[in-house]
């Protein structure tokens, strides 16, 4: 089986004393990013040190461990959880010695030949240790005869299609590169007398490190002591970002290519209720996802908002375990209403997405059982009808609960009074009327063409 390098955090932290602890708190702020593996390489100028395992920040690494990550540089990394592959070996950062030294490398985002590339490398003589595509980079750089590692590193990356957001250390220097279309964020900030790459700003929030700005598509960064960093456009830009950034994945307090996530989910949600309002009693979000967008939705209708289902935050997200009687179990472990508040009232409920259709079926349900008089289900996105082969874990298209049916029957499936998505124009104005975002989840414009199969 081959594991796609799903959605991720990267950190990288450089010319900065005790880099590795930077780089854990960065990692800590964008666990929601990734819960199954986390994972540090320090250079200390001569040597690469390498912690990592499976489990969340805090539990892969203790004082000991990062005492061990000496040196004033550092890569770091958080891995999502898909079901199978989850075994230490794809843990990142990857480390390797080869001609010129010692690398490592993080990765965010996903590429979309990586089966051809290994095939080929495969058959010059190449022996691979784990199934993430990113492993593909270090036999690439290995196999490059260019004398620099900036040099191979573009060798490589000009071999590779696809999602990623970047970064390589090795003894002396860190690199940064975003694909030419910049699907997945990456941001830079200043930090004492050193920088720190994120691919959230809350990151930088955590540090007190300062934004100065993103990592441009198609652009690499090259860091060296002494050195201001060195900017390389090695693609022409073509910039195809991920909408679904702002929809869910990234946290509300982040700035995701230079916006903030908050104030676009708050856009979302008025939209949502410029297009598809409802007369009802109360808006209640679906927590935590659902909350800025609920706001926006409130405070566009005049409906108040209101708090009516409460999250058991001690438990993971539901979406990725792998059975659905395991999915339906937590969802009831996670959310609760408060009847108090709802009975006999008419709501609107709002979440960001519906992927699968499991969360909305038991919510209807759970508000419905505790006395609720209609549920109306309002979506902050449009139906998510195609899978991402851009580094967002959904699920294949057969799972999709858009792909198979229509909003109608939809409705009636989760039980609802009444449910309504936001159209992808509506989405589109509550970004900025940007075109350069892509939203092939909604309209299937893969821009990108997944040679995986
Ligand atoms: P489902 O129960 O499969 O319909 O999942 C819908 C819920 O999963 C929504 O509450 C979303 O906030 C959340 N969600 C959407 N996309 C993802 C994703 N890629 N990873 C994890 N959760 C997601």
């Amino acid at each position: 089986m081959f594991s796609l390098n799903e959605k991720c955090a990267v950190v990288g932290v450089y010319d900065v004393p005790e880099a590795a602890k930077y780089a854990y708190f960065s990692l800590f702020s964008m666990q929601h990013r990734g819960q199954e593996a986390a994972g540090i390489c320090s250079s200390d100028g001569e040597r690469l040190h390498l912690v990592k395992n499976r489990g969340l920040v805090t539990q892969v690494f203790d004082k000991a461990k990062l005492k061990k990550l000496t040196g004033d540089a550092a890569v770091g990394h958080t891995r999502y959880s898909t079901a199978g592959d989850d075994s230490i070996l794809d843990a990142q950062p990857i480390f390797a010695r080869y001609d010129l030294g010692q690398i490592a490398v993080v990765h965010n985002g996903n590429l979309t030949n990586s089966k051809e590339v290994r095939r080929e490398l495969i058959r010059e003589g190449a022996i691979f240790q784990t199934f993430m595509d990113t492993e593909n980079l270090i036999h690439l750089i290995a196999k490059s005869q260019k004398e620099h590692l900036y040099d191979r590193i573009i060798d490589a990356v000009k071999r590779i299609e696809g999602a990623y957001s970047l970064l390589f250390l090795s003894r002396k220097k860190m690199f940064a590169i975003r694909d030419p279309h910049g699907f997945r964020p990456l941001s830079i900030a200043k930090l004492g007398d050193g920088y720190v790459v994120a691919s959230e700003t809350c990151a930088f929030d955590l540090i007190g490190a300062t934004y100065l700005r993103d990592i441009k598509p198609g652009e690499m960064v090259v860091f060296e002591k002494g050195k201001e960093p060195r900017s390389i456009q090695v693609f022409e830009p073509t910039p195809h970002k991920c909408i679904f950034e702002f929809i869910y994945f990234a946290r509300p307090d982040s700035y995701i290519f230079g916006k903030s996530v908050y104030k676009l989910r708050k856009n979302m949600g008025r939209e949502l209720a410029r297009e598809f309002p409802v007369d009802a009693d109360m808006v209640v979000p679906v927590p935590d996802s659902g909350v800025a967008a609920a706001l926006g939705y409130a405070e566009e209708s005049g409906i108040p908002f209101e708090l009516g289902i409460i999250r058991n935050h001690y438990v993971g997200r539901t979406f990725i375990e792998p059975t659905q009687e395991i999915r339906d179990l937590k969802v009831k472990m996670k959310l609760n209403p408060i009847s108090e508040l709802i009975k006999g009232k008419r709501l609107i409920v709002i979440d960001d997405s519906i992927v699968r259709g499991t969360t909305s079926k038991k919510i209807v349900q759970i508000l419905k059982d505790a006395g609720a008089k209609e549920v109306h289900m309002r979506i902050s996105s449009p139906p998510t009808t195609g899978p991402c082969y851009y580094g967002v874990d959904t699920p294949e298209e057969k799972e999709l609960i858009s792909a198979r049916m229509s909003t109608p029957e939809i409705k009636e499936y989760i039980g609802a009074d009444s449910l309504a998505y936001l159209s992808i124009e509506g989405l589109i104005r509550s970004v900025g009327n940007d075109q350069s975002y892509c939203k092939a989840c909604f309209d299937g414009n893969y821009i990108v063409p997944n040679k995986n199969g």
